[in-house]
């Protein structure tokens, strides 16, 4: 299928082709017509899908028709589409979208977001704008000092509303969903069908279109996963030793809580790893310089929690480090999906503790995969791991010293190999042979 064959009009089908893009992605292909159609939709679908473009380009349709959208001619202010983000960089990159596709209809747009002026805000507003993309709390700023009119408001769309659970706004969106006109087309795009996401959208959507597709990529196959066995209380040094012997450089690095990325950032940070957290605690400004630095090179390791690094643009990782295991598994895929990217190979390394049995079973049970393990000599579980157990002419693991002495040497990828067993023996910095038929349980 071509973008031709979606009935798109022709500004639409220029702006698209000076992307140089020439195939609608699957949300693209599915979601286009049902919201051409003036469908309402709910939409299982990820960052990376082409997702932003599945909804803005048939509301830009939709608006310059004067069948589906007859405000056209009438001179208007005040916004027609409403797109609720949850985070400023989601609002910014949907709005860059929302100019890029529309360079050729002439509509205008807006994003408000918190953290910057409102007054340049307001301005922009009362010259009139056809489509507004806000986070939730901004735009309460401007509905109670009434500088915006949400009367015209004919689709909304409600992006990433995982997150916006996640993030705690989903009492904010209530009431900005109150000041609706109650007849309108709706959108829902998530990358979860999680309970509170279905509530939501039975209370929101009509009669909608579903439409679900795959990830962009399928982790399991392009990414080598590695479980190295280690005591929660020697991960940390366990870590830097991990730094320091494979001079290892743009790390994402999974931690459960706010809290514990920070702890985690400032030891890394203190030992000369340059290191930045990013959690929902951050500001603004910090997580946007964190994110910038990172992606230019600048950090060694950007230490994240599961909700600070959803729908965050950064992949092509060469590796991501799980300092813990999620508790939902289903957060694991989310996680290394930013790594092995486009057909690249990628690592996902998993630090798990005795206690974290349980989150690793869920894992491998949805990858429908065992992954394989080891452990760094230097830093052998002492605590009950159920495995490994020296089975009878199993060679014992490697000793401490050996495991510190090489810098940047290791294997071509930099981390350590998953152990095979009988592979033995080897270089320094490899991890002694605990595996086959060796399950965690
Ligand atoms: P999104 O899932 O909306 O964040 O989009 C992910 C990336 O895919 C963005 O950089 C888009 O510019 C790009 N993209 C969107 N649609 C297409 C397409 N049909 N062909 C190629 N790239 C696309």
């Amino acid at each position: 299928m071509q973008f031709t064959d979606l009935g798109l009009s022709a500004e639409l089908l220029r702006a698209i082709g000076e992307q140089g893009y020439t195939t609608p992605t699957p949300v693209q292909q599915q979601a286009i017509p049902h919201i051409l159609a003036g469908r309402d939709l709910e939409a299982l679908a990820q960052t990376g899908t082409g997702k932003t473009a599945a909804f803005v380009l048939p509301i830009l349709q939709r608006l310059t028709n004067p069948l589906t959208s007859p405000l056209q001619k009438v001179t208007h202010t005040a916004p027609r589409v409403l797109v609720l983000v949850p985070t400023r960089e989601l609002a910014a990159q949907v709005l860059e979208s929302v100019r890029v596709y529309g360079a050729h209809t002439g509509l205008r747009s807006l994003a408000v977001f918190g953290g910057v002026g409102i007054n340049p805000q307001i301005q922009t507003m009362r010259r009139g704008i056809d489509i507004l993309v806000a986070t939730p709390g901004r735009l309460l700023d401007h509905l109670g000092q009434r500088t915006v009119d949400l009367s015209k408001v004919q689709t909304l769309v409600l992006d990433e509303a995982d997150r916006m659970f996640d993030m705690g706004f989903i009492r904010d969106i209530r009431r900005i969903i109150e000041k609706l006109p109650k007849v309108r087309q709706n959108l829902m795009f998530s990358a979860t069908f999680a309970a509170e996401v279905r509530e939501l959208a039975h209370a929101v959507l009509k009669d909608p279109a579903m439409v679900e597709v795959a990830r962009r990529n399928a982790p399991a196959e392009l990414v080598t996963h590695t479980v190295i066995k280690v005591d929660q209380d020697k991960k940390r040094d366990l870590l830097l030793h991990l730094f320091a012997a494979h001079g290892w450089h743009q790390v994402l690095v999974f931690c459960r809580t706010k809290h514990g990325s920070d702890a985690l950032a400032r030891k890394l940070e203190q030992s000369g790893v340059r290191t930045a957290a990013l959690h929902g605690n951050k500001s603004q400004n910090a997580r946007t310089r964190a994110l910038a630095d990172f992606k230019a090179g600048k950090l060694a390791a950007l230490v994240a929690t599961d909700i600070a690094a959803r729908g965050l643009d950064i992949d092509s990782l060469p590796r991501v480090v799980n300092f813990e295991l999620p508790n939902v598994p289903e957060d694991y895929i989310h996680r290394i999906g930013r790594t092995g990217r486009a057909g690249a190979s990628g690592e996902a390394l998993s630090l798990v503790s005795s206690d974290e049995r349980i989150q690793l079973r869920d894992i491998e049970r949805l990858l429908k995969r065992e992954i394989e393990t080891s452990i760094v000599p230097g830093f052998e579980p002492q605590h009950n791991h159920s495995t490994p157990r020296p089975s009878a002419g199993r060679p014992p693991a490697q000793k401490p010293a050996q495991a510190r002495t090489r810098s940047g040497a290791g294997n071509r990828s930099g981390a350590p190999r998953p152990a095979r067993s009988g592979g033995g023996g080897g270089g320094a910095a490899k991890p002694a042979s605990h595996h086959s038929g060796q399950r965690h349980r």
